[in-house]
């Protein structure tokens, strides 16, 4: 067993510390607080190989590890926290879905696009009525000549108002076994956007109406009984998500790290006081220990999916103290903390996000106790 990155691993840090230092740095604070999708970055970390780094080469992606895609994620936040969201997106989200069990045809219409950095693809799973349990999602998918007709909404969804195109969890027939994907092109006829919102963190979110929208047979990625792969497939999502929390809580954490060293209260330097020593040294072990879940699950998948239950411990883990972090962290920085001066106060609002997106904490808790019964509790009423 060895704790240390690999030398081409280091390697490859180095490269995108480079590029983020000498591309993405000047503008954080302000991209940070855009609520445009930095389709500049996209086009940059494109040039940059840094989309699709978990693609095979053959269908126009980097043909590495998810451990690489990992390492970039978490390097651009830490340079730049909102444009780890274009990594996320252009390697994590269901890009990898699609990349997984898309046909020749879907690749090419909406594949090479998103590894250009020229659209954006999200994620519709939740619907108001279907949160946790997302496989009582009701958007249907109903036969018509040549392919169905979809109806139905999805809430919450990342990037919604910016995205191309949707990967859309419906409905073929009942029960979990009924649950398939569809690639919903966000200008087909019958896609309505509803009124615009924002979550906590700023980002925006729009509920997408589908009215009797036409779908042809060959933009089904997954039909009936394809839940668990697109499962299999959203926990490297997860895994996104788990990094960015991670990343998060350490730029807050190195942010006032510095600050302790360098502000002076009652003649003192803050990090001269044992009760600030004490946060720091808790925030480091959390920081550490998330940083080894997390590199656990990435490492085992290689280039495959992560491991559900592993995903789900470093997830669960690393959301929380990402955000326990983060909060910490602006804690002692005080009033500076909580201003918009730095981006602290940004990685908190994100942080706590990520406790809920993707499978909360809770949801992801529920996962872990069955492995460790070795047996099922359906959380649904008997
Ligand atoms: C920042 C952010 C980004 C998101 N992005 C997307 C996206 O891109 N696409 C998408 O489809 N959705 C997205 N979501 C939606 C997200 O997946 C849901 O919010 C999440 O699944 C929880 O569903 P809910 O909000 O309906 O809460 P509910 O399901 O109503 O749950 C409310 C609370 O009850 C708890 N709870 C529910 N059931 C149980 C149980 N059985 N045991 C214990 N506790 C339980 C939950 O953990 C939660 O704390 C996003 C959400 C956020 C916050």
């Amino acid at each position: 067993m060895d704790f240390n990155l690999t030398p081409e691993q280091t390697g490859f840090e180095t490269a995108v510390r480079r590029f983020a230092q000498s591309e993405l740095a000047r503008d954080a604070v302000a991209r940070a607080h855009s609520d445009d999708y930095p389709w500049d970055v996209a086009r940059k970390m494109a040039r940059q190989g840094l989309l699709g780094i978990t693609v095979a080469e053959a269908d126009g992606g980097v043909g590495g590890s998810l451990m690489d895609a990992v390492i970039a994620i978490q390097t651009v936040a830490s340079v730049c926290p909102r444009s780890a969201d274009v990594v996320q997106a252009g390697n994590f989200g269901a890009i990898r879905v699609l990349a997984e069990y898309g046909s020749a045809l879907q690749k090419e219409k909406y594949l090479r696009p998103l590894l250009a950095g020229e659209a954006l693809i999200c994620v519709g799973m939740t619907e108001p009525d279907a949160g946790s349990a997302v496989t009582e999602l009701k958007t249907s998918a109903t036969p018509a000549p040549g392919g169905w007709r979809i109806n139905g909404s999805k809430i919450f969804t990342t990037h919604g108002p910016h995205a191309t195109v949707i990967l859309a969890y419906v409905r073929f027939g009942p029960g979990t076994h009924g649950i398939g994907s569809v690639l919903i092109d966000t200008r087909a006829e019958g896609v309505r956007l509803g009124k615009r919102s924002a979550f906590m963190s700023g980002e925006e979110w729009v509920e997408i109406f589908f009215d009797n929208v036409f779908v042809p047979q060959d933009m089904v990625v997954l039909g009936e009984g394809g839940f668990k792969k697109q499962i299999a497939g959203f926990n490297v999502e997860r895994i996104g998500n788990t990094s960015r929390s991670v990343a998060l809580a350490r730029y807050a954490y190195e942010e006032a790290r510095q600050w302790a060293m360098q502000r002076r209260q009652f003649g003192r330097l803050l990090c001269e006081f044992q009760g600030l020593q004490w946060k720091f040294a808790d925030m480091r072990i959390k920081l550490d220990a998330a940083q080894l879940l997390l590199y656990r699950a990435a490492g085992n998948a290689d280039t495959g999916f992560p491991s559900a239950t592993e995903t789900a411990i470093a997830k669960a883990y690393c959301n929380q103290i990402g955000f326990e972090v983060a909060n910490e962290a602006l804690q002692v920085m005080g009033g500076m903390g909580y201003s918009r001066e730095s981006l602290v106060e940004y990685c908190v609002r994100r942080c706590r996000g990520w406790m809920i997106a993707g499978g909360s904490i809770e949801i992801l808790k529920n996962r872990i106790a069955e492995g460790v019964f070795e047996r099922s509790f359906p959380q649904r009423a008997p």
